[in-house]
């Protein structure tokens, strides 16, 4: 028995595996570093009323430039911070970073925009989460009304109680609340129904899907079809083109973000596209 269990052993750890794990280490020490040098940074990028075009709000995007000028996808290190905990501290700056951008935007004569933030799972199911949520309104003076938090449908739809007592805490402090990458995951509609949330966020994979064939779309036409019969907001991520839009239009979608209208930018360059844009009046 011991002779199996040894082997099963051996063979978990392959040379593949042990330089996956060597470099996954690398990473997570120079993302501490990172942390401390302040390599991090946010950007923002602006969603858009479909029909008014106008600037409603913006979404807080994480960045991490390395010395050397080259970028790590969040893609790459989020999963790492979230498996050594970073993501905590790293969340709740994001968070402040975010909601100060707004306030002082609003300061220069922003208007009717509100800031979105991503949320992690490992952040959400943190029982400090609320408290920290508090004190972000409270030292940053946000108006809760202009703050969003974007989770994905996973964490939304785990079957615990707590989540959803939470998901009502952030609802009672008048936040509001997205589901992101709406149409990957499996939700249940009796659970979504259930769900105190404001506005579903349908997938760049099937917007990307969307184009003038009638083939294309189906399931982005079927969750903004679901978002009208649950009052919930609908908005499309990753539009790159004018005939998506047009398309989202079409099928009712109110909001969009993508390339088409603008990419994720650093909060000078931010200043200065609001400004073209007529949301930034004067000073
Ligand atoms: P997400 O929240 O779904 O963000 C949308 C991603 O799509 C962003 O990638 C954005 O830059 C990209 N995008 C927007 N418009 C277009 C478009 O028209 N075409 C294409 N090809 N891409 C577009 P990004 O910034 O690389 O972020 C990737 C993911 O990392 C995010 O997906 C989010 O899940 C996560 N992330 C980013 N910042 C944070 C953060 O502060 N906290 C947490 N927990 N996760 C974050
Ligand atoms: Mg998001
Ligand atoms: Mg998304
Ligand atoms: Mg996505």
């Amino acid at each position: 028995r011991a002779k199996k269990s040894r082997r099963g052993g051996f063979v978990m750890f392959s040379a593949e595996m042990g330089s996956d794990i060597r470099e996954r280490v690398r990473l997570l020490q120079s993302l501490r570093s990172a942390v401390e040098s302040e390599r991090l940074f946010i950007v923002y990028q602006p969603q858009v009323d479909l029909i008014t075009n106008a600037v409603v709000g913006l979404e807080a995007l994480i960045r991490w430039r390395n010395e050397d000028g080259t970028f790590v996808p969040p893609d790459r290190f989020i999963p790492l911070a979230e498996a050594s905990g970073m993501i905590i501290a790293i969340g709740d700056w994001v968070l402040r970073m975010a909601c100060h951008e707004l306030v002082r935007l609003q300061g220069q004569g922003a208007k009717d925009i509100r800031m979105s933030v991503n949320v992690s799972q490992i952040q959400f199911r943190n029982p400090e989460f609320i408290d920290k949520l508090k004190s972000a309104l409270s030292d940053t003076s946000i108006q809760p009304e202009c703050l969003e938090l974007e989770i994905t449908e996973s964490v939304a739809m785990e079957d615990a109680d707590f989540m959803l007592e939470t998901l009502h805490s952030v609802r009672e402090l008048g936040i509001s609340i997205a589901i992101d990458d709406f149409g990957t995951g499996y939700s249940s509609l009796s659970q979504l129904r259930q769900l105190p949330i404001d506005r579903l966020k349908i997938d760049r994979a099937f917007v990307s899907e969307l184009s003038d064939d009638v083939m294309g779309g189906h399931i982005a036409s079927m969750v903004i079809e679901l978002g009208r019969n649950l009052q919930l907001k609908v908005i499309a991520e990753g539009i790159e083109s004018e005939a998506q839009a047009a398309r989202l239009k079409q099928l009712g979608c109110h909001e969009g973000q993508g390339y088409l209208y603008a990419k994720p930018m650093t909060s000078v360059l931010l200043k200065d596209w609001l400004k073209e844009r007529g949301a930034i009046v004067g000073i």
